[in-house]
């Protein structure tokens, strides 16, 4: 092994194990190498859990002696012409170019964490620590410079972290283009939240009452449009604004473009109503009750017009606030929907609890009940069920003729599907309004 050794920040005890490099080296190495094509073999980036807790426990010494024993552990197990770079504080990379194989990468973590638990016990469980460790097949890596190669392992790495450490994750090159599309999306939804909402969109997709014979109002749902990766899908982009909060805002601002919407759809129906999903989220960490019914007198609107829709997983029985939003919205006159009814699990006792005005069926439900009779006689139940506890139902996902024959025997109050329409834009969903009813 060569000689060189770099300092790195203040740590420098660890560089002085024989053969250890630093992390400028590892830059040095690879660019003098200037691979040509990638090279044959892997990278294992291995990390101790939690130092900093180590280092508060007992002392910042201690700490720096577990950073040289575990060099001293790899530096044991590393083969003639693989290297070891300290990379950063506790961090240690050992590049393997000669063709080592996942097996050969999986192995040397496993030697390293026998040996740690060996030192753990030898030394009387002082300190009881463990290692996690990224591994990053050289055929898996785009590019073949430092950062390239680089990268991947700090991923790898943060996965094995994030999946409870002490363990070595093998990286996956689909997870990290994921990952790597999530935090793009991420970025954009950010960015277009704070500049005026810029790429989103509400669309329309209308509601056929079976009472009235007509369409009777319609379900906002949010569209996003990324200028990099297209039109992008709720079902992807919704979940990113709960996980970043990011859906607090944006459903203010659906909620108004709903609202403004439905004045104008009001004045070709009259009475027209629109629905706007809640998620669990803006229930749990914003006043979402409260800002439904200002921007309901903001508007000007009639409460009775507006549906609130809330998934079951936005239930918690427990939750106080959960329950204050729900009271609030009832007390106000706001109509109130279980949607999604029937996708997985579905609790009964929230028929009677919650006393919802309307139940929404979901589509994979109706889809099966046109299918199988053992279901259709299910969602048959379902729906005398919910007509005897007074709540009125919504088919989704009524596609065809043939399904609407079947949902109509069922007599929802209210169905919504492709048949009647698919989601549209604003101009779009007055057309179709304004020729519906001329
Ligand atoms: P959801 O609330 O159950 O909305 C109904 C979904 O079913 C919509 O999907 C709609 O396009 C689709 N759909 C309606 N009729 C049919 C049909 O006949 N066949 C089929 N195959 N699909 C039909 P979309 O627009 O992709 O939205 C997916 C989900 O994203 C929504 O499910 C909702 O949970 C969420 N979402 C959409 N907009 C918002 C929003 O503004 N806020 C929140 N919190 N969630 C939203
Ligand atoms: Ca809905
Ligand atoms: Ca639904």
């Amino acid at each position: 092994m060569a000689g060189c050794i770099n300092e790195i920040g203040t740590r420098q005890k660890a560089d002085n194990i024989s053969g250890l490099l630093g992390e400028a080296s590892m830059e040095q190495y690879i660019n003098k190498l200037s691979l040509q094509a990638p090279p044959k073999g892997f990278l294992l980036r291995i990390d101790i859990d939690d130092l900093k807790g180590i280092n508060a426990r007992l002392g910042l010494e201690y700490g720096d002696m577990l950073i040289s024993k575990i060099a001293e552990f790899i530096n044991s197990y590393i083969l003639p012409g693989q290297k070891v770079y300290h990379f950063t504080g506790d961090q240690f990379i050992v590049l393997d170019f000669l063709g080592g194989t996942e097996e050969d990468g999986k192995w040397l973590y496993k030697r390293i964490r026998t040996s740690i638990e060996h030192f753990i016990e030898i030394n009387n469980y002082e300190a009881v620590f463990t290692i996690s460790a990224g591994l990053v097949m050289c055929d898996d890596v785009e590019g073949f410079t430092f950062s390239a190669l680089i990268k991947p392992t700090e991923y790898a790495l943060s996965k094995a972290k994030h999946l409870g450490r002490n363990r070595c994750y093998v990286f996956d090159k689909k997870d990290y283009t994921n990952f790597l599309r999530k935090r793009k999306l991420m970025r954009e939804l950010r960015r277009a939240v704070n500049s005026g909402f810029e790429g989103f969109e509400a669309y329309f997709q209308p509601i056929y009452s079976t009472e009235l014979k007509s369409i009777y109002g319609a379900e906002t749902l949010m569209r996003f449009h990324s200028e990099d990766l297209g039109m992008i899908s709720p079902a992807e982009f919704i979940p990113i604004l709960e996980e970043t909060g990011l859906i607090i805002p944006a459903g203010r601002w659906i909620l108004n473009q709903a609202l403004g919407a439905c004045k104008r759809f009001q004045s070709i129906i009259p009475g027209f109503r629109i629905s706007v999903n809640i998620s669990p989220v803006q229930i749990m960490k914003s006043h979402v009750g409260s800002d439904v019914i200002s921007s309901i007198s903001e508007f000007d609107m009639e409460p009775s017009c507006v549906t609130v829709e809330l998934t079951e997983s936005g239930f918690l029985e427990s939750d106080t606030r959960f329950a204050k939003m729900w009271n609030k919205l009832k007390d106000a006159g706001v109509k109130l929907a279980l949607d999604d009814f029937g996708s997985g699990y579905s609790n009964f006792r929230y028929l009677t609890t919650l006393d919802p005005d309307i139940i929404k069926i979901d589509q994979i439900f109706t889809l099966k009940a046109s299918e199988s009779d053992f279901e259709y006689n299910l969602l048959m139940l379902f729906c005398e069920m919910a007509h005897s506890l007074n709540l009125n139902v919504c088919i989704e996902g009524t596609e065809t003729e043939v399904q609407l024959t079947k949902v109509q025997s069922l007599t929802p109050e209210y169905i919504q599907g492709y048949y009647f329409g698919k989601p549209c834009s604003y101009d779009d969903f007055l057309k179709l309004i304004q020729e519906t009813t001329k």
